[in-house]
C-alpha cells in the first residue's frame, strides 16, 4: 500500500487536513470535532505555545501576542506595500528581519513567518497522526495561485520546520477542481472563484480524462475576508472618535474586539438583514468613565461599503478569461471556495457575471485540502491515474540594460517549464554581469518582484557585445524558480535556487539597479528586432514631428482629443516595447503606429 500522503490547505484564518482512506479523500475532524482549525498561534504568558482553538479563545485578553493572518505576511519583504499595511492594522508587533523580511515579536521572543505557520502545520500532522494511529510525514501544501516565488518557498520553508516531507505545493483552485473531478469521469471547463480569508484567486481549467489542466489564473494576494473586515472595524472607529474624539485603534485590546465583532457581525449578515453591534466598556476615559460601542449593521450597509472589493474580485475574472483567451459562455461551471463566498452579494455577483448559479456541490472550506490529499496520493499511487498541468501565475526574467524587464518565462506557462536566453556584454571590456531575477509583468524591471541576485565574473576582456552569457531558467511543478548563469567561452557557470529571505525593498532594487549600470547585461542583437526597432523608430519621428500640427488643428474637438491622447499611449508603448526588447508587442505597436501616422498625415493635409 502507498504511504499515506496528507494534504494541508494553510489557510489565512482557518487551516484544514485531509487524506485519502482506501480511495475516498476525507476531512480529519480536530479535536473538537471541527473540520477547520483557526490559524492562530499565541505565546501565553508562562510561555507557553497555543495553537488553533486556543490561541482564538484567549485572543481578546492576549492580543498583543495572538498572530493571525500571518499568511499575509509570509515571504514579503520588509517596507511593502503589504507589510506596511498590516503594521497598521494588526495588534501584534511586526518586526524587520534580518534579511530585510517580516518577523513577529511575541512577549520578548522574534519568529520568522514561516516558524509561526510551521506551528499550524504541525498541529494538522499531529491531528492526523492522533486520527491514524501512525506517524505521517509526507504533505502537499496548498497556496494562493497568485503566490510568488518567494512566498512559495516560504510555504516550504515553513514545512520543514514543521518536519514534514513537502513533496509538493499546489495551488488553492487548482486543488479544488481536483476535489470537484475526482471520480466523476467530466469533461468541461470550469473557473474556481476563491475568496478566502486573505487573498482571492481564480483559476479557468480544463477538465477531462482525469486530466486537470489549467489555462490562466489570476488573483490578488491582499484581497479577502480581512478587507471586508476592515471596512467595518474603519466605520465603527470613526463613529466612535466623532462621538467621543478618542481613537480605538490605539488600544490593543479594543482593536482585537473590533476585529471579532465585525467578523462576527460580516458572517452573521450572510444569513440574517440586520445585525446588533455590542461592545461595552471597549474603553474607559481618564475620568474613569466606561464607554461602550452600540449600533446596528445592515447587510446592506456592509454591501455598500464593500462595493469595490467585491468588483475588484470581477476585474480579475475577466483578466483570467482573457488570458485563457475563453468567453464566459464557453465555461460550463464555478465551484466556489473559501468562506466568504458564503457572502450573499459575492455569490449574485458571480452569479450575474458568469451568467448561471455557481456549482453546490463542494464545501467551500474544505475542497482545497480534499484536492492537495488527492494530489497527494496523485504523486504516490500509481494506481491513482490523475494528472494536473498547472501554470506560472508571473513571468519571469531578468533585468537588462536601461532599467528594462526581460521576460523569459511568460504567465500562465504550464509548469514545470524552463527557457533559456542569450545576454551579450554593454560596456567595452567588462569582466562581470550581475543577474537580477525578477518576477511580474511590467516592462520596467524596478516595479517587479525582485526574487534574488547574482554576479557572474571573470569574462574575458572584450569589446561590448562579443562576450555572451546563456541565462537559463526553471520553474519546478511547486512553481519554484531556480537560474543559472553560463559565461558560453569558458563554461564557467553560477546558479541559485531564489530564496525568500534574500529580500530587499522596493527602493533598494531602485538603488541597485543605478549603482549597477557598470555590470548590466543586453539581450542578444537579433536581426529581426532590429528591423522593427528602425521601422518603429522612424514611424515615432514622423508621428512626433506631426504632433504640434494635429493638436493645433484639432484642439477643441472631443473626438480629436480622444485620438491624440491614444496616439501619444501607442508611442509610449513602442518605446517600452523597444527598450524591453519585446518583438513581439513591437510587432503589434508598428501597425498601430502606421494607423496613427496616416491618420495624422490625413488630417494635416486637409488643412493645407
Ligand atoms: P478561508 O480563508 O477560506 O477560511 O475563509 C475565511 C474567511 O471567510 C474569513 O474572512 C471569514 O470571516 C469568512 N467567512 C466565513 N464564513 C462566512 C460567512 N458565513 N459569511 C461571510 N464570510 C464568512
Amino acid at each position: 500500500m502507498a504511504e499515506i500522503v496528507i494534504g494541508i490547505d494553510l489557510g489565512t484564518t482557518n487551516s484544514c487536513v485531509a487524506i485519502v482512506e482506501e480511495g475516498t479523500p476525507v476531512v480529519i475532524p480536530n479535536r473538537g470535532g471541527y473540520k477547520t482549525t483557526p490559524s492562530m498561534v499565541a505565546m501565553a504568558e508562562n510561555g507557553k505555545r497555543l495553537v488553533g482553538h486556543i490561541a482564538k479563545r484567549q485572543a481578546i485578553t492576549n492580543a498583543e501576542n495572538t498572530v493571525y493572518a500571518a499568511k499575509r505576511l509570509i515571504g514579503r519583504k520588509w517596507g511593502s506595500a503589504a507589510v506596511r499595511s498590516s503594521i497598521e492594522t494588526m495588534p501584534y508587533r511586526i518586526v524587520e528581519g534580518p534579511h530585510h523580511d517580516v518577523r513577529i515579536m511575541l512577549r520578548d521572543q522574534v519568529f520568522s513567518i514561516p516558524e509561526l505557520s510551521a506551528y499550524i502545520l504541525q498541529e494538522m500532522k499531529i491531528l492526523t497522526e492522533e486520527y491514524l494511529g501512525e506517524e505521517v510525514s509526507k504533505v502537499v501544501i496548498t497556496v494562493p495561485a497568485y503566490f510568488n516565488d518567494g512566498q512559495r518557498q516560504a510555504t516550504k520553508d515553513a514545512g520543514l520546520v514543521a518536519g514534514l516531507d513537502v513533496i509538493r505545493i499546489i495551488n488553492e483552485p487548482t486543488a479544488a477542481a481536483l476535489a470537484y473531478g475526482f471520480g466523476r469521469n467530466i469533461e468541461r471547463k470550469v473557473a474556481v472563484f476563491d475568496l478566502g480569508g486573505g487573498t482571492f484567486d481564480v483559476s479557468i481549467l480544463e477538465i477531462g480524462n482525469n486530466v486537470f489542466e489549467v489555462i490562466a489564473t489570476a488573483g490578488d494576494t491582499f484581497l479577502g475576508g480581512e478587507d471586508f473586515d476592515h471596512r467595518i472595524i474603519d466605520g465603527l472607529v470613526f463613529d466612535f472618535q466623532e462621538e467621543h474624539n478618542i481613537d480605538l485603534r490605539k488600544d490593543k485590546m479594543a482593536l482585537q474586539r473590533l476585529k471579532d465583532v465585525a467578523e462576527k457581525a460580516k458572517c452573521e449578515l450572510s444569513s440574517v438583514k440586520e445585525t446588533e453591534i455590542n461592545l461595552p466598556f471597549i474603553i474607559s476615559t481618564g475620568r474613569n468613565e466606561a464607554l461602550h460601542v452600540q449600533t446596528k449593521l445592515s447587510r446592506e450597509k456592509l454591501e455598500e461599503l464593500c462595493d469595490d472589493l467585491v468588483k475588484r474580485t470581477l476585474d480579475i475574472c475577466t483578466q483570467a478569461l482573457q488570458d485563457a483567451e475563453l468567453e464566459k459562455g464557453e465555461l460550463e461551471d464555478v465551484i466556489l471556495v473559501g468562506g466568504m463566498t458564503r457572502m450573499p452579494r459575492v455569490q449574485q455577483a458571480v452569479t450575474q457575471f458568469f451568467g448561471f448559479e455557481p456549482c453546490k456541490g463542494v464545501h467551500p472550506d474544505e475542497v482545497v485540502a480534499l484536492g492537495a490529499a488527492i494530489q497527494g496520493t496523485a504523486l504516490t499511487d500509481t494506481e491513482c491515474d490523475v494528472l494536473l498541468l498547472d501554470v506560472t501565475p508571473h513571468s519571469l526574467g531578468i533585468m537588462i540594460v536601461g532599467g528594462y524587464f526581460h521576460k523569459l518565462i511568460e504567465q500562465n506557462t504550464t509548469v514545470p517549464t524552463s527557457e533559456s536566453h542569450t545576454f551579450t556584454t554593454v560596456k567595452d571590456y567588462q569582466t562581470s554581469v550581475k543577474i537580477l531575477v525578477l518576477q511580474g509583468e511590467s516592462d520596467r524591471a524596478e516595479e517587479n518582484e525582485l526574487l534574488g541576485e547574482f554576479i557572474l565574473t571573470g569574462l574575458r576582456r572584450a569589446m561590448k557585445g562579443e562576450v555572451e552569457v546563456d541565462v537559463a531558467f526553471a520553474i519546478s511543478a511547486d512553481g519554484i524558480v531556480s537560474v543559472t548563469a553560463k559565461d558560453l567561452e569558458t563554461g564557467l557557470e553560477q546558479s541559485i535556487t531564489v530564496t525568500a529571505t534574500s529580500g530587499l525593498t522596493e527602493d533598494e532594487l531602485r538603488d541597485m539597479i543605478e549603482a549597477n549600470q557598470d555590470h548590466m547585461v543586453d539581450v542578444q542583437s537579433n536581426k529581426e528586432f532590429d528591423k522593427a526597432e528602425h521601422e518603429a523608430q522612424s514611424l515615432l519621428r514622423e508621428i512626433e514631428k506631426m504632433f504640434p500640427d494635429v493638436e493645433q488643428i484639432i484642439s477643441g474637438s472631443d473626438f480629436g482629443q480622444d485620438a491624440v491622447t491614444k496616439a501619444r499611449i501607442v508611442c509610449d508603448k513602442a518605446r517600452s516595447a523597444i527598450g524591453a526588447k519585446n518583438l513581439p508587442v513591437l510587432l503589434e505597436c508598428i501597425e498601430a503606429l502606421g494607423r496613427t501616422s496616416n491618420m495624422f498625415r490625413g488630417v494635416v493635409s486637409k488643412t493645407r
